[in-house]
């Protein structure tokens, strides 16, 4: 029997762990972090589960790799799925829009909205969706697809070197309706104008289509559950276990001051390329540039926020003085304590993060790891305090009163991320998905070392979706050999 040691428990090694000792591999799976799940994890507060980062999965019942990879692995009948009522909600100096759940009330919601851009909007959601299908194409692409590439794949011709900004441009005259179109642009980046315009079209496509999914009771439960996959086929799950070096045939991990070895036939990493080589002991610098890290304030109330201010949305994109893009690209670069940030009400839904009458929310915001790494200890802990202050003051104009309702608060920045996760400037979401970075065909199997193989959010892109299907690109490779 094969055996195949991980490194690292984030959704990219737990999928393809949990698929490998399902047909039979000897998996052995080893986390630094005491417990499994990477950014997809929970932690107890009080009466609080606190939600890492999971606001909205996307494709969970649409996406054919993710649906291949669940229904594969029984995740549908362990983990119960819960979803928003809608896709968003944006508050801007132009007023709000809620954005649907369907591409069909998509359209004419912003149509009613946007009438005079009304063909603008059916070319785009037809461009989305179009992008979205031949991407999704190109991952089982065979030699005839390639063959017939620049009449099949045109549109990805297309679009390929073209940012957001520049397609939205082009296509609408409105900065409304650009600035709702891109309200959830910290999903996969920090600015329109450095994202490229395939990320943004496969990842819309897919909220519109198949919505945003949360997990009942928190992401830990799917992280849990793919653990007990692999032990429950024989392998093994080791949590505490930091890995420092990898050799050919051997793996070397610390645990508890200990130090062990294990032997392995191949090795998956679910770190990044720059660290799992330096474990390799293999001169490799980076040359791509990394993506964005988030900050969340994690906020328990001791009242269902629900129950208090009604029936709302449950992602709120909270840019009270935003007109255009060119708003959200200023909010970037100012400082913590002058952020505006979304706001997840997960009182919304029935998210088993707090007991009956209570509940659970997060603010967050793309973060500058920089910026708090520069502070010292005190500086640290004081600005923090200073942010969650701020956070509910902005709060205040849009649930009166909601700081007296705060039972728990405490910020996770850019420099906590990185502490739990181990990832370069804490980020979440691997390499950033600009035009010049993002479309290539996802980098499983190591060029530089032959039995190494790659997972998460550096082979396709971050996000829950990307990490999962990572893992089952993965798996596929290795049961090639
Ligand atoms: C605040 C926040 C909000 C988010 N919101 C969403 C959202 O709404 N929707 C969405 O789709 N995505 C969201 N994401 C992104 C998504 O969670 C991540 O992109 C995805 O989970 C990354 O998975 P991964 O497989 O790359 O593993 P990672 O999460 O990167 O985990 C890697 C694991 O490797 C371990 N590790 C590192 N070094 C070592 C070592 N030497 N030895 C052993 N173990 C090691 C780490 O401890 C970690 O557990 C969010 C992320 C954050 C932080």
């Amino acid at each position: 029997m094969k055996h195949i040691a991980i490194i690292g428990a984030g959704l990219g090694g737990l999928t393809a762990g949990a698929l490998l000792a399902k047909n039979g591999y000897k998996v052995t799976l080893l986390e630094q972090h005491n417990r499994v799940g990477g950014s997809a994890t929970t932690f107890k507060r009080g009466d609080f589960t606190c939600e890492v980062g999971l606001h909205e999965m996307d494709g969970t019942y649409t996406s054919p790799a993710v649906v291949d990879v669940f229904e594969k692995l029984g995740v549908y009948n362990n983990v119960t799925f819960v979803e928003p009522d809608e896709f968003f909600k944006i508050y801007s100096a132009n007023g709000s829009f809620t954005m649907p759940n369907g591409v069909e009330k998509v359209q004419s919601a912003l149509m009613s909205r946007f009438p005079e851009e009304s063909s603008a909007i059916e070319s785009y959601l037809k461009t989305v969706e179009a992008l979205s299908i031949n991407l999704n194409k190109l991952t089982k692409a065979s030699w005839y697809h390639y063959a017939l590439f620049p009449f099949i794949f045109w549109n990805i011709i297309k679009y390929r070197t073209k940012s957001t900004q520049e397609v939205m441009d082009k296509m609408f005259k409105s900065d409304a309706l650009k600035l709702i179109l891109n309200s959830n642009i910290g999903y996969y980046n920090d600015s329109a104008s450095t994202l490229s315009f395939i990320m943004h079209a496969v990842g819309q496509d897919s909220y519109f289509r198949g919505g945003g999914w949360f997990i009942k009771g928190g992401s830990q439960k799917l992280s849990d559950y793919l653990a007990s996959i692999i032990v429950d086929h024989g392998g093994e799950v080791i949590t505490k276990a930091n890995v420092i070096a990898c050799n050919e045939g051997t793996i070397e991990y610390i645990k508890k001051k200990e130090h062990f070895t294990i032997e392995c036939d191949k090795v998956i990493s679910n770190i990044s390329p720059e660290q799992t080589y330096k474990l390799y002991d293999i001169h490799y610098t980076e040359s791509k540039e990394i993506g964005n890290s988030l900050l969340t304030v994690y906020l328990g109330f001791r009242k269902s926020l629900k129950s208090v201010y009604g029936k709302g949305a449950y992602s709120n994109f909270i840019f009270d003085s935003a007109t255009s893009l060119k708003d959200i690209d200023t909010n970037i670069s100012k400082d913590a304590l002058e952020k505006e940030f979304i706001f997840v009400d997960y009182s919304q839904i029935d998210s088993g993060l707090a007991p009956e009458g209570k509940s659970f929310g997060a603010v967050c915001f793309i973060d500058n790891f920089e910026a708090w790494d520069s502070l010292d200890k005190e500086a640290y802990k004081e600005k923090k305090e200073k942010l969650i202050k701020s956070v509910l003051q902005k709060l205040e104009l849009h649930y009166p009163k909601i700081s007296e309702l705060v039972e728990y608060a405490e910020a996770g920045t850019a420099k906590t991320v990185q502490r739990y996760i181990k990832t370069p400037q804490g980020t979440a979401y691997g390499f950033k998905p600009s035009p010049k970075q993002f479309f290539r065909i996802p980098q499983v199997k190591s060029k530089r070392v032959d039995h190494l193989y790659f997972v998460g959010q550096w082979v396709i892109a971050g996000g829950f979706s990307p990490a999962i299907i990572s893992g089952e690109l993965c798996y596929r490779e290795i049961i090639k050999h």
